[in-house]
C-alpha cells in the first residue's frame, strides 16, 4: 500500500476542507445572488418597457407621431433608446437616454456599447387591438448593466477575501500539522531507540493533545519497564551464576580431596557431597518451575478443590518442625471452602509461606494460618510473630533470589526464590498476594482469590 506521511495527509485533508468551505460555499452564494439580481433586473426591464409601450400607444392613438412628449430622462438603463415605426414600417421617432452626467469620453463609450446592445421589438396596438406600429428597444446587456457591474465588483472582492483567507488557512494548517506530527515523530524515534536497546529517553516529550500524550506516556512507560526487565534479567543471570558457584566449588574441592587421597571417602563425607548436589538439583528444579509458571494459567491442572482441607493439611504437615523449634502453630480455617485451583501448586505455595514463617520466627513465637470467605473473596493468610522485614525491603521480596539483609546473615536462609514461585503460582490462578511486615514484630502474607458467586 502506498504510504504518505501523516503531515502530507493532514495538510491535504485540512486544505480540502478549507477549499470546500471557502471556495465552494462562496461560489454557490455568489451564483444565487447573481441569479436573483438577473431575475430582478429582467423583471424591472419588462416593467419599464411595458410602461413605455402603453405611453407610446396612447400617444399614437391621440395622433402625436413626432415623439415630442417623450424626453430622454424618461429612459432608465439598461434601455439606451427606442425607435417607433408606423404600421407601414416608416420611422416616426427615436428617444435616447440622456445620461445624468456626461463623461469626458462619452462618445467613445457610446460607440463601444453600441456594438454590444441587444434589440427587442414589440408591436403597438390601439385600444381595439389593431396594430398601429412597432417599437424597438436597444438594451445594454446585463453584464455591463449597473447591476451586472455591481455583481462583478462583489465577486472580485469576495474572491480576493477568500484568497487571503486561504493563505491564512495554509499557514494555520501547516502550524497545526506540525504540532500533531512533531511529537509523533519524536515518539517513533524513541520507539526506535528502545528497539536498539537505549530504553530511557533523555527528554520526556509533551503534547497538549490527549491521545498523543497517552501515546507518549505509553512509550515512556514501555521504555522504563523494558529497562527494569533488562535489569532483572541481568540480576537473575548473575544470581543464578552466584548460587551455582558455591555448591559447585564445594563439590569440586571435595572430589579433588578424594582424588588426591587427602580425604577418605567415608559414607559421611560422601553424604556431605550429596547434600551439595541435592542443593544444586533443587535450585535447577526451582528455576525450571519458575519458567513454566511464567507461561501462566495454561500450565496449571485445575480442579474444584476443598481449599479448607488443603490448607489445613499443608499447615499440619509442618507440626513436628514447629514442635522441634518451639514455635506455636495456630489454625483459623473456615470449613468447606471449595475453589477451582491446581491443588498441587496451591499446596506448594501454602507450604512455602508456612515454611518461611517458621524459618523467620524464633522460639517462643507463633504462626497463624487463616482461611475465610467474605463477599466475593476467599482470603488465605499466614501471619507470624517473627523477625519481620524493613519497609524498603518489602517491595522486593517477591523478586527472584532476593533475600533481606537479616535473612542473609541467618544460617537458616533459603535461596530467595520461594516467594517468587509463590507469586507466580498465585498470579497464574488470577489471584493476588500481598505482604505486610514490621521489623522485629512479624509479617503477614495474604492471598486473595476472587470467586464468581
Ligand atoms: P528464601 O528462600 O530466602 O526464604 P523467599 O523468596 O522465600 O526466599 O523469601 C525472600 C526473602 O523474604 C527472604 O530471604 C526473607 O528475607 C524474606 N522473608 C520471606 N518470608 C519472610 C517472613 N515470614 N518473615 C521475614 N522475612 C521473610
Amino acid at each position: 500500500m502506498k504510504t504518505r506521511s501523516l503531515r502530507t495527509k493532514l495538510l491535504f485533508q485540512y486544505l480540502a476542507l478549507v477549499l470546500i468551505c471557502m471556495v465552494v460555499i462562496p461560489a454557490l452564494i455568489s451564483l444565487q445572488i447573481h441569479k436573483q439580481f438577473y431575475k430582478y433586473s429582467s423583471e424591472k426591464l419588462t416593467e419599464d418597457e411595458q410602461q413605455i409601450i402603453s405611453l407610446v400607444e396612447k400617444s399614437l392613438v391621440a395622433g402625436n407621431n413626432d415623439g415630442k412628449n417623450f424626453q430622454g430622462e424618461m429612459l432608465n438603463w439598461p434601455v439606451t433608446r427606442f425607435t417607433v415605426t408606423n404600421k407601414e414600417g416608416q420611422s416616426l421617432f427615436t428617444v435616447k437616454h440622456t445620461p445624468r452626467k456626461v463623461a469626458p469620453n462619452q462618445a467613445e463609450r457610446d460607440k463601444q456599447i453600441e456594438k454590444l446592445l441587444t434589440v427587442q421589438k414589440f408591436a403597438l396596438h390601439s385600444a381595439n387591438k389593431e396594430k398601429i406600429g412597432e417599437i424597438t428597444f436597444y438594451i445594454v446587456p446585463f453584464k455591463i448593466s449597473r447591476e451586472g457591474r455591481f455583481m462583478q465588483v462583489f465577486q472580485r472582492d469576495m474572491y480576493a477575501g477568500v484568497a487571503v483567507m486561504l493563505l491564512f488557512a495554509v499557514i494555520f494548517a501547516m502550524f497545526m500539522t506540525r504540532k500533531i506530527v512533531r511529537p509523533l515523530l519524536k515518539t517513533a524515534e524513541q520507539a526506535k531507540k528502545i528497539s536498539e536497546g537505549s530504553y530511557i529517553a533523555e527528554k520526556h516529550e509533551q503534547s497538549d493533545i490527549k491521545e498523543i500524550q497517552m501515546l507518549l506516556d505509553s512509550v515512556d512507560r514501555l521504555g522504563t519497564e523494558l529497562a527494569e526487565q533488562e535489569e532483572l534479567r541481568k540480576r537473575l543471570m548473575s544470581d543464578i551464576a552466584h548460587e551455582l558457584r558455591n555448591p559447585v566449588t564445594v563439590v569440586k574441592a571435595q572430589l579433588e580431596a578424594f582424588a588426591d587421597g587427602v580425604w577418605e571417602p567415608t559414607a559421611e563425607r560422601l553424604q556431605l557431597t550429596l547434600t551439595e548436589i541435592d542443593r544444586l538439583s533443587l535450585l535447577i528444579k526451582e528455576v525450571e518451575g519458575l519458567t513454566t509458571l511464567a507461561k501462566g494459567y495454561e500450565t496449571l491442572s485445575i480442579s474444584v478443590t476443598d481449599l479448607s482441607q488443603l490448607t489445613k493439611k499443608s499447615a499440619l504437615s509442618f507440626e513436628p518442625l514447629f514442635k522441634n523449634k518451639g514455635v506455636e502453630l495456630k489454625l483459623d480455617i473456615e470449613e468447606g471452602l471449595e475453589l477451582a485451583i491446581d491443588p498441587a501448586r496451591i499446596r506448594q505455595a501454602v507450604e512455602n509461606l508456612v515454611s518461611n514463617a517458621l524459618r523467620y520466627t524464633d522460639k517462643g513465637g507463633s504462626v497463624k494460618v487463616s482461611l475465610a470467605r467474605s463477599d466475593k473473596r476467599v482470603t488465605l493468610s499466614v501471619a507470624d510473630t517473627g523477625i519481620g522485614m524493613a519497609k524498603e525491603e518489602l517491595p522486593h521480596i517477591f523478586e527472584r533470589f532476593y533475600r533481606t539483609d537479616k535473612s542473609r546473615t541467618r544460617a537458616s536462609g533459603g535461596m530467595g526464590i520461594g516467594l517468587a514461585i509463590v507469586k507466580a503460582i498465585i498470579e497464574a490462578h488470577g489471584a493476588t498476594i500481598t505482604a505486610q511486615s514490621e521489623e522485629g514484630k512479624g509479617s503477614c502474607f495474604t492471598v486473595t482469590f476472587q470467586t464468581k458467586e
